[in-house]
């Protein structure tokens, strides 16, 4: 069950539908018997939320990995810019301060690891096993190629491959997600599950 009200979650800035957000939290609650998570793109912490609560709940961790500099499209001048994030002293985007905040709100602390990195760079030494990867960073092909190539490998078999913002029609979204959601099935590593919303569910082969 999930402990915190919708209209709690609201308050956090993020791109996260609720009904997305919920499908992500029963996926998270199976994963988490698997093996730790992990998060690309925690931005607020809308999406750390929904996965953490699952992981307090198991008892066991998520890492949540961004570098909180905002991507490509949430630079100043581009379409999802918030000045509200962006620090005037540095003149860089600085979502951590605001996702430090979320953890503290919803009691998350004890649960969720920030990684404050690229996810190529949080990559490269990494060997823990991994009940399941949600992919919800930088949206250009050599961005989400990228967080694919460097995470999937370390999920565990049964475990599960989530990716946000699958827009098969290309009038509706960009299609960087989903030509990697295509990608990660013409491995044959994973097979799909229903998908909510744009929200795309993968499981790896046991
Ligand atoms: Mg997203």
């Amino acid at each position: 069950m999930m402990k915190f009200h919708p209209e709690q979650i609201n308050q956090v800035k993020g791109f996260l539908d609720p009904e997305e957000g919920k499908h992500l939290f029963d996926i998270s609650l199976l994963a988490a018997d698997l093996g730790p998570i992990l998060e690309i793109g925690s931005y607020c912490g809308k999406s750390t939320v929904y996965i953490g609560q699952a992981c307090k709940e198991k008892n066991s961790t998520l890492f949540s990995i961004d570098h909180h500099r905002g991507s490509e499209e949430q630079q100043p001048g581009e379409e999802y810019f918030d000045p509200e994030l962006y620090d005037y002293k540095s003149f860089h985007m600085d979502t951590f301060p605001v996702f430090r905040k979320t953890l503290s709100l919803f009691d998350l602390e004890d649960t969720v690891v920030p990684i404050v990195a690229k996810s190529w760079v949080a990559a490269k030494s990494w060997a823990t096993p991994l009940g399941m990867v949600f992919i919800d960073g930088g949206h250009s092909y050599e961005a989400a190629s990228t967080d694919y190539n460097c995470w999937a490998r370390h999920i565990v078999p049964g475990g599960y491959l989530l990716i946000h913002d699958i827009f098969p029609d290309p009038t509706k979204g960009g299609q960087a997600p989903y030509e990697v959601y295509k990608l990660a099935l013409s491995s044959g590593e994973f097979f799909e599950q229903p998908m909510m919303k744009t929200l795309g569910v993968l499981r790896k082969q046991g």
